[in-house]
């Protein structure tokens, strides 16, 4: 007779799996700052893509994803170098869907121009979706549509790529871009002595007729299997952007030789390697010796992405949270409505909704940018706020939603202990923390007036709410002191909670009320939950954050 395992008991008061769920129409706070943003027509496309991700299938690639890393395939058999990355399966299915629904390049027209209307929140919300689910696969998705807006500086290569990079089919062959049905993109920056001050970069670039040669090495490079890369290099007249394939145009692979894969905390479906150029091929992209402000433009696109990335990890974590609270009994009574929890609970959302209503009103100003200098001018004094804001706030955050679910929280089969590794690199890379806010101060020590104008439309957005108007004085006379450098996390963090609060006031105005009077107008606690909410207050923010 064999042993049934399971016999002896009956797993009791566990939650059922959170899967087969609409990541979009579950989403009360999502669907209300889109449909805000200018983009509700999607609705029906944003709750089929919401449907697929929230789908159990696409859970489970998202763990096989990471649980099979990438393997670095550096000779074959005989001794010939190689320089390939194997993924699993998984990580390639990810990859085929982020790219039919163009998430790599919804953003542009077919000629590289910002494709306009609502395109930016409308793929925002798609990102924010696909993050709830695998950030790994996301990172060569960013660079991909990132990448177009610093090939803007070069109009002839960016007319070549641009058909491959408009396609909607994912093509992970190892071959030359222009015979491929789709292409993806990557960025080689960071250096080892500077990540930051990449004006220290070592690697050259010799001209060589109607090309470089580039020679030197790149510390961190991510999706090492990208078709090409978007690589600075010393040329004669100083730091340049270059555009670097993975094949030469006579069809041999290029000098473009992987050491290693980082060994990382999170964000293990994604290689990041480091990587030698041994007089690798390449083509300027824009002026020599303006490097750092032609690929200035591609990282404000994917600083932009590390927003809606942790947003969206954010959103999952409290989903998961809160469902498990829902369904689990201590003490007679379901987690969800004992007082204490409720108290966490209604906190984490109202932190969630804030952030989404930021990032989607953020990726609005990308939207409104090309036409209207005042959203311009929100962009550029936001971008660098909301990033260092939203990104440093989610590894703690996640931290307590796994708490929520007890040990369970803890475990690898659940989604939370990979969310929470990855949390933190959408802090560090593309700027990390300080150097966000030193952004913040450049902005206004180049464009002050448009700056204070921007502030101003901050005050006027919040109007009424408690504490705006301290909070915005503190702001003005904290960035402009003479030693702001010293202080400048702190007003950054009241400027982008000002910003926060003034989004959620245009999406629902109850909760930039409770934001402000919890955020704003009172010394916040460092842990969740230990704002004063009622019980009504508490159903209304939870009741919103995710149906019964
Ligand atoms: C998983 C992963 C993947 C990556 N992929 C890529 C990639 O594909 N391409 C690429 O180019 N790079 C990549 N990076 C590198 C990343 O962008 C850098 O690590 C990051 O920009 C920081 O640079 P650094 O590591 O040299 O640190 P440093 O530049 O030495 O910075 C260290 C710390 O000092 C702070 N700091 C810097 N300057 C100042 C200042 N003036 N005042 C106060 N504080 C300051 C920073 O905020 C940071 O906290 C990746 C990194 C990771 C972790």
């Amino acid at each position: 007779m064999t042993h049934d395992s399971s016999a002896t008991h009956a797993a009791l008061n566990q939650s059922p799996a959170f899967e087969d769920i609409d990541l979009f129409a579950s989403d009360r706070p999502l669907v209300e700052a889109v449909a805000l943003n200018e983009a509700s027509s999607a609705y029906i496309e944003h709750s089929d893509f919401g449907q697929l991700w929230g789908s159990a299938a696409m859970a489970e690639r998202g763990r096989l994803a990471n649980e099979n890393p990438p393997k670095l395939k550096t000779f074959d058999a005989r001794g010939n170098r190689r320089d390939e990355v194997e993924f699993h399966p998984a990580y390639h299915e990810l990859m085929t869907h982020s790219v039919e629904a163009g998430i790599h390049n919804s953003t542009w027209t077919k000629h590289g121009k910002p494709a306009g209307r609502a395109s930016e929140v409308i793929r925002a919300a798609k990102f924010y979706m696909a993050a709830q689910v695998e950030t790994g696969h996301l990172c060569p998705i960013t660079m991909t549509r990132a990448a177009v807006a610093a090939l803007g500086s070069q109009p002839d290569v960016l007319a070549q790529v641009m058909p491959v990079i408009a396609s909607r089919s994912y093509d992970p062959t190892f071959a030359p871009w222009s015979t491929k049905r789709g292409m993806t993109l990557g960025m080689g920056m960071t250096e080892k002595q500077g990540g930051t001050d990449v004006r220290s970069n070592i690697t050259r670039a010799i001209s060589d007729g109607d090309a470089y040669r580039i020679s030197g090495h790149k510390w961190f490079m991510s999706a090492p299997m990208c078709d090409a890369f978007l690589v600075l290099a010393q040329a004669d007249d100083g730091l340049s952007c270059f555009f670097m394939p993975r094949f030469r145009p006579d069809g041999s692979v290029n000098a473009i030789e992987f050491q290693r894969l980082k060994d990382k905390l999170g964000n293990r479906s994604n290689a990041s390697s480091e990587v030698e150029f041994n007089d690798a091929y390449a083509l300027r992209v824009g002026e020599e010796g303006k490097g750092i402000r032609t690929i200035i433009q591609m990282v404000q696109l994917t600083r932009q992405d590390c927003a809606i990335a942790s947003a969206g990890l954010m959103r999952s974590g409290l989903a998961h949270a809160l469902h498990h609270a829902r369904h689990r009994s201590v003490f007679q009574k379901h987690l969800a409505d004992q007082p204490m929890m409720q108290s966490v609970l209604a906190d984490m959302a109202l932190h969630v909704e804030a952030c989404t209503a930021l990032v989607m009103r953020l990726c609005h100003s990308f939207d409104r940018a090309p036409e209207d200098p005042a959203e311009a001018a929100w962009m550029r004094l936001l971008t660098p706020a909301v990033k260092y804001w939203v990104c440093k706030t989610a590894p703690g955050f996640l931290y307590e939603a796994m708490e929520c679910m007890g040990g369970n929280g803890y475990v690898e089969e659940g989604i939370l202990a990979r969310h929470y590794r990855e949390a933190p690199v959408n802090a560090i890379w593309e700027g990390s923390g300080n150097v966000m806010c030193l952004d913040v101060l450049r902005a206004l020590s180049r464009e002050g007036d448009a700056a204070i104008a921007v502030l101003q439309a901050l005050v006027d957005d919040t109007r009424g709410l408690p504490g705006a108007p301290d909070t915005a004085a503190f702001v003005a006379r904290t960035l402009l002191r003479p030693d702001s450098e010293r202080v400048a996390r702190q007003a950054v963090e009241s400027l982008v909670m000002l910003a926060a609060a003034a989004a959620l006031n245009l999406v629902h105005p109850p909760h930039a009320e409770l934001f402000a009077k919890t955020r704003l107008d009172s010394a916040r606690s460092t842990m969740y939950g230990a704002a004063e909410f009622t019980e009504a207050q508490s159903r209304g923010l939870l009741d919103r954050a995710l149906p019964r």
